[in-house]
């Protein structure tokens, strides 16, 4: 693999390898951007292109440096993430990140710390890592990863390069899905209208099925008929029966609106996310009128904060389901 492999993000990489090849690359980055999309890839590129036995400013993905990146056992190139079972990154991880980095560089070159998500780490280690920031030690590049810049202190950001990445475009996520043969039945492009742009969240659908379980919950929210009370009850009880997968439905049921709403004003399908489920969507948005469908995104929303602050969930998604029903 090179740089020209990587999906996406030509402008950024761009940066990153003009910094590189004049040896002008900053002690720390900030790399922002929705989750999944090659932030992560994007940094390890750089490491690669750093230790590279190959090549001077591209990697060869192949040498015994980038073999051992990949693997994560290069000696001068760390990826912090939270320890398992933990939910943040503590202020040890980053004093133990700082004594590597304070050490020689086992190659002579940069020693590369990879913080992500950089906005799991907690006060006081965000404020260790400040330190850090301010008096670098000799050759060390820092990047942090994150998906907005909210949950970082103001100090620590300031300290940072800021590269903004933005989501990926349908048709790279679909070849990159091919690419991979993670799919099944030519069903990556419509995976990869699901993913907003990020393969990340194109390969979690498809991980966890829910890809497959959309045709249900369509079938689901298309099947009730106004004032049947009975099957919009047995049908928040399925739903509800695990949290995870109520605001997977949720979510989903989200865009499934959204699409109808769309259809209903264009009748164009090219912006669809459920975009495999046209037919679907057709009839829906022949026989639900715009208030209703506000009114069942609108629904859709604030039920999914609901169960993020864990209201019942049966009873949201009975009230949900009766708005999608409607009246007798
Ligand atoms: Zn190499």
């Amino acid at each position: 693999m090179s740089f020209a492999e990587v999906i996406g993000h030509t402008k950024q990489l761009a940066i990153l390898r003009s910094a590189l090849s004049a040896a002008r690359l900053h002690h720390a980055y900030l790399f922002i951007g929705p989750d999944g999309i090659g932030k992560r890839t994007a940094a390890i590129a750089v490491a690669k292109a750093i230790h590279c036995e190959e090549n001077t400013d591209d990697f060869c993905g192949i040498c015994v440096n980038c073999a051992r990146i990949s693997d994560g056992n290069h000696p001068d190139v760390r990826v912090i993430q939270p320890l398992l079972d933990k939910k943040e990154i503590s202020i040890q991880q980053i004093r133990e990140i700082e004594r590597e980095l304070s050490f020689r560089s086992f190659s002579g070159r940069h020693k590369i710390a990879v913080i992500d998500p950089a906005t799991l780490m907690n006060l006081s280690a965000q404020n260790a890592l400040l330190k850090t920031l301010e008096e670098p030690p000799a050759d060390s590049v820092i990047v942090l990863i994150a998906p907005n810049s909210g949950g970082l202190l103001p100090t620590v950001r300031s300290r940072c390069v800021r590269l903004s990445f933005s989501p990926l475009g349908r048709h790279e996520v679909a070849a990159y899905l091919d690419s991979q043969t993670v799919t099944m039945c030519n069903d990556s492009k419509s995976l990869a209208a699901m993913s907003m742009g990020s393969i990340g969240l194109a390969l979690k659908l498809k991980k966890e099925k829910l890809f497959e379980r959309r045709r249900d919950w369509a079938k689901t929210l298309t099947s009730l008929r106004p004032g049947d009370y009975h099957s919009a009850m047995a049908a928040a009880e399925d739903l509800g029966e695990d949290r995870d997968g109520t605001l997977s439905f949720l979510g989903w049921a989200e865009s499934w609106y959204r699409d109808v709403l769309v259809y209903q004003a264009t009748h164009r399908s090219d912006e669809l996310v459920n975009l495999d489920m046209l037919a679907e969507i057709e009839r829906q948005a022949a026989t639900i009128n715009l208030d209703r469908l506000h009114l069942a995104m609108q629904k859709a929303s604030s039920a999914a904060a609901g169960i993020q602050r864990n209201l019942n969930r049966r009873m949201i998604l009975e009230d949900l389901l009766f708005t999608v029903a409607g009246e007798q």
